[in-house]
């Protein structure tokens, strides 16, 4: 409920406001911002991943401008030796009107990204395009090991999902809860049941030899679940790593590092940051209270 008045009260809230929220969690406005900030958490001893905000694309010449960025990206993590590679959402680059298109601009990122050394990771959005989404994985992935998708613990699919993928090829998968709202029908609802389909994914990936998972969450009791798997399992750093959202839960992220785990920071940035921040509370109004009590001193 209070959540729900917070997002409610967002169109009164000024802009300049809103960017000062949303600051903490997105690297700035331009590709110079989300370098700079790269480099601190390199510096910091974590990897990242930039995302440029956006999704939806409507237009042929919207998905390209997405990808130039992304393009651009990929040559200045090069050139300036830093330790990051790039996620990517479809709807960004086409999917909801021209497949096609999709597909072939994933296709020149990941050519990029082979000539960088570098990865694309394929971002999941709502379950309107999951099925989509692994398709296109599958397709991609017998041209190259440059590339990963994203599952999601809530979805009742996933773990057949998992499991057909690694039976099928070389898998790499970053593991999340899930962001967005969801029928009952197919996805958990309950807290606890969503966390207890996190951690049987995950085990089910390190028990099938997954090639390498990421382990996306904030979550303590899921952190603390991953950490006793990883040692139980014996899996050695190269298959796994955390990963955590810029400005979220930072203390967590400076423990894992000091004690030797890979832990990866998802960096968004870009022009569309209001829209963005916006259509996400909307969508998902827990994050409304998750920004709150991150702003409050106690
Ligand atoms: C690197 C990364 C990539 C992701 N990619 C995808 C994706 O491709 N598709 C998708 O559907 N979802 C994605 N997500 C979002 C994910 O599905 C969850 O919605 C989100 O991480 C919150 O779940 P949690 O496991 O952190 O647990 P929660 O219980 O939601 O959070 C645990 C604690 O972390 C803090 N916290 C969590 N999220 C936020 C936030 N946004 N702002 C401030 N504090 C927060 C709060 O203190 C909270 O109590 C991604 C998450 C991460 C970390």
């Amino acid at each position: 409920m209070i959540n729900k008045a917070i997002v409610s009260l967002l169109p009164l809230v000024p802009k300049s406001l809103v960017w000062k929220i949303s600051r903490r969690y997105i690297a700035g406005t331009t590709l110079k911002d989300a370098l700079e900030c790269v480099g601190n958490l390199n510096d910091q001893g974590m990897s990242a991943t930039l995302d440029v905000l956006g999704e939806d694309s409507t237009s042929r010449e919207q998905a390209l401008s997405g990808e130039a960025l992304y393009q651009e990206a990929l040559a200045e993590i090069d050139r300036q030796s830093l330790d990051a590679n790039i996620s990517v959402k479809l709807s960004m680059l086409a999917l909801r009107f021209d497949e096609a298109l999709c597909i072939e601009i994933l296709q020149k990122l990941i050519r990029t990204a082979e000539l960088h050394d570098s990865f694309v990771r394929i971002d999941m959005e709502d379950s309107s395009v999951t099925q989509k989404t692994l398709d296109i994985y599958r397709q991609l992935r017998k041209e190259t090991e440059r590339v990963g998708t994203v599952v999601q613990a809530y979805l009742r699919s996933t773990e057949e999902d998992v499991r057909a993928l690694m039976e099928e090829g070389e898998t790499y998968l970053r593991l999340c809860k899930g962001i967005y709202v969801e029928p009952e029908e197919i996805a958990y609802k309950g807290f606890t049941e969503v966390q207890d389909a996190f951690l049987r994914n995950l085990e089910q990936m390190f028990r099938g030899g997954i090639r390498k998972v990421g382990i996306a969450t904030h979550d303590q009791r899921l952190v603390e679940g991953s950490i006793d798997l990883i040692q139980r399992l014996e899996i050695p750093r190269e298959q796994y790593e955390f990963q955590m959202l810029l400005g979220v839960t930072e203390s967590l992220r400076s423990e894992l590092v000091s004690k030797g785990h890979p832990l990866r920071v998802y960096v968004p940035f870009g022009e569309e940051w209001y829209a963005y921040s916006s259509r996400r509370l909307r969508e998902n109004p827990q994050i409304a209270g998750h920004v709150m009590r991150n702003m409050l001193p106690f």
